[in-house]
């Protein structure tokens, strides 16, 4: 007889965007003449660049000629990418990482989904509250994270670190002692950083309790303070502590084509197990989920005309970025994020909870945004808009809220 995984029977649902549907739906449904703008957008919404799309067409034509097709990929990836990434996000930077610690895969939401898998069971996790959903709900699936508490909204089983503006974003190491603790730099949804003595504060940390960091660094590519570290492997003994997640999605535009990569250190040992050969036995190895056309894709994003192309997508996302967070002051908003990445964090005016602020911000306004309690119990009473959208209806929407 077959039995369900009922960990996944604990999951609350996902709520929070089928309710932002449902909402947008009934406001068009009643007030058909007036326009929507969605500033509550995750994804990205630029075309390809162009040498992106120039590496995808010559693969193509590679795999239609039989000695240059292709079959599965590599265990880790192909050389050719790794390298690139070695030497562009890593050497260039001065951080020892090299090419056969870094595992390409389809993106950093399986990876940042999967990488518990080589833990055990046992393993007790802390995340920031707010926080990028994934990392609590795959180890619900897992069973790791108790049971769902509808009170508290939070599960019984997790560490949950509050990232407020009372602590300036920056989470407090916690009391109970984690064996894993996932850190997203800079956030998903607060666009707040740490600085490289704060992260450093974490790597000492780990290392000195014995806990693995899973540092999701998706939206790199926006940081643009100088104290801001790019990776990690910046912070002194992340080597033997921490594991970083990196996409092509935010910064390249690959949020449909697929492509992430994940570093596992060879210093992450216990005994004479390293972590990294554990890692190589995950699912999917020998395709890795990233098919060879588009790791070529992926190579063009560090060719000279790739890297100034996304250059510019990303300036493109943080021009709007920055219009809300300077549109929102001016009007009288505590705003935070906005500098290092696509995401401004607003507080909401007037006590309002983070659903009323959603309502009067659609039925006023007509601008869409996401309610900050929809990614932890601490988002309450905060707001997220993004840059993803067009400049030209950032602009618009900017108009319509400073005039509520
Ligand atoms: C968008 C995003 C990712 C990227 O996931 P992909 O699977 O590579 O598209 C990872 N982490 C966070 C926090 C994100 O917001």
């Amino acid at each position: 007889m077959w039995k369900l995984n009922d960990n996944y029977l604990k999951l609350p649902g996902s709520y929070l965007f089928s309710t932002i549907g449902k909402k947008v739906n009934e406001f068009t449904e009643a007030h058909p003449e007036k326009s929507i703008i969605r500033l509550g957008i995750g994804d990205v919404t630029l075309p390809l660049a162009p040498a992106v799309i120039e590496a995808l067409h010559k693969a193509v034509d590679e795999m239609a000629v039989k000695e240059t097709f292709k079959g599965y990929a590599p265990d880790l990836g192909y050389s050719f990418l790794r390298e690139a990434i070695a030497k562009n996000d890593y050497a260039d930077k001065g951080v020892n990482v090299t090419a056969d610690e870094i595992f390409v895969s389809d993106g950093a939401k399986c990876d940042s989904s999967n990488i518990q898998e080589i833990f055990s069971a046992d393993c007790k996790i802390a995340v920031c509250d707010p926080v990028y959903p994934v990392y609590v709900d795959s180890n619900v699936m897992a069973g790791r994270a108790g049971e769902w508490d509808p009170k508290k909204e939070m599960f019984t089983n997790v560490i949950y670190m509050p990232c407020t503006a009372e602590n300036g974003f920056v989470p407090e190491l916690p009391k109970e002692t984690p064996d894993l603790i996932y850190l997203c730099y800079p956030n998903n949804p607060t666009g707040t950083t740490l600085t490289k003595d704060q992260l450093q504060v974490w790597v000492d940390y780990a290392n000195k309790v014995g806990a693995i960091i899973i540092y999701d660094a998706a939206y790199e590519a926006y940081i643009s303070e100088a104290d801001v570290p790019h990776t990690i492997y910046e912070c002194e003994g992340a080597r033997s502590c921490a594991i970083e997640l990196r996409s092509f999605s935010k910064n390249a535009g690959f949020t449909g084509l697929r492509l992430g990569f994940t570093v596992v250190p060879k210093d992450i040992k216990q005994g004479d197990v390293m972590l990294h050969s554990l890692w190589a036995r995950r699912h999917g190895t020998k395709y890795n989920g990233a098919p060879y056309i588009v790791q070529r894709a992926g190579e063009a994003c560090y060719s000279e005309a790739g890297k100034a192309q996304l250059k510019e997508q990303v300036a493109y996302y943080m021009k709007n970025a920055n219009t809300i967070y300077n549109g929102l002051k001016e009007a009288g908003y505590t705003v935070f994020g906005g500098v290092n990445a696509p995401y401004v964090w607003l507080q909401t005016p007037d006590h309002m909870t983070s659903w009323e602020f959603f309502d009067k911000l659609l039925n006023e306004a007509g601008v869409v945004g996401t309610p900050g309690s929809g990614f932890g119990p601490s988002g309450e009473g905060y707001f997220r808009l993004t840059g993803f959208g067009t400049y030209e209806n950032t602009v618009a929407a900017v108009d319509r809220i400073k005039k509520l």
